[in-house]
């Protein structure tokens, strides 16, 4: 697997032009609300309006909500997509995106992670970090604006480092998270702080988690993850050294695994990886070489 491949299938595709040039353009926004063909994500606290088995989305549906409450996100096909804010939700109809983020397909899976990242932003940033007056939407959902002193606030993205760790007897390092359950495993990750570039997040967290030193660090892809607004940074690093010591307390167990000693450990049930979703999975997949068996029955 190369690196284009792992792009390819981690939750970053976006299909839907963005088509920001429209943002501002207030007229052809309410047109394209009212024309029949347009389709809508509707969000409830975190979840979107579903419809089926397996779910897809249900765009069909135009709610009864205020400019306000409604976002534009893109044209595809000459279709205009919209997320819509709705109060009142059927929970059975309305799904989180780990839920359905495996059976939706890319075109889906990208409108979901636009429109969950918008509605959890607007929901936090009811205020001016300036002057603490109200804001109110602006530019199709893509800004704030301050009531008081009319300065402009732009969606809130938090970048986060996830890296495959691997020694030079190519053998990959999973860790535990103290909050985990026995058996499950996955990717050191953490966030990037102010002031610091992503490869110096990446040896950062490795030494501050497990002890780890690294050499060369590369870059392999990225993933929009909206709980409630990260973007996961995929890195490969060349591990220096293999001991493990445990610092932070964060990771309580962290192991080197060949390949067949990952593939027995899925297989008997003594291992779970990160669901197929993940950029997680998808490192761990790019290391290996190719896809990993999900287990039947998780411990
Ligand atoms: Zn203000």
């Amino acid at each position: 697997m190369t690196s284009d491949r792992l792009a390819h299938l981690s939750l970053a595709r976006a299909v839907v032009d963005r088509d920001a040039m429209h943002r501002g353009d207030a007229e052809w926004l309410r047109r394209a609300w009212a024309a029949d063909s347009s389709r809508v994500v509707r969000v409830h606290d975190g979840h979107v309006a579903v419809v089926g088995d397996p779910p897809r989305l249900d765009l069909d549906v135009r709610p009864d909500v205020d400019e306000q409450q409604r976002f534009f996100l893109g044209v595809d096909g000459g279709i205009a997509y919209f997320a819509a804010v709705v109060d009142d939700a059927e929970p059975e109809t309305f799904q989180g995106l780990r839920a359905v983020g495996a059976v939706l397909d890319a075109r889906e899976a990208g409108l979901v992670v636009h429109a969950v990242s918008l509605a959890n932003w607007h929901a936090t940033h009811t205020h001016c970090p300036r002057c603490g007056g109200p804001t109110r939407p602006d530019a199709a959902g893509h800004v704030r604006r301050c009531e008081l002193d009319g300065s402009e606030h732009y969606p809130r993205t938090d970048p986060a480092v996830i890296m495959s760790v691997v020694d030079v007897e190519d053998r990959l390092l999973l860790g535990r998270q103290a909050t985990w359950e026995r058996g499950r495993f996955s990717t050191l990750a953490g966030f990037v702080e102010p002031g610091e570039s992503l490869e110096a997040a990446v040896r950062r967290e490795v030494g501050e988690e497990v002890g780890v030193r690294l050499g060369s660090v590369r870059y392999l892809g990225s993933q929009p993850w909206p709980f409630p607004s990260s973007l996961m940074l995929g890195f490969r690093g060349e591990a220096r050294s293999t001991e493990l010591t445990l610092h932070d307390g964060e990771i309580a167990e962290a192991r080197w695994f060949t390949r067949p000693e990952i593939l027995d450990a899925i297989r008997s049930g003594e291992l779970r990886v990160a669901p197929t979703i993940s950029i997680a999975r998808r490192l761990i997949e790019h290391w290996f070489g190719g896809e990993l068996p999900t287990n039947v029955n998780p411990p």
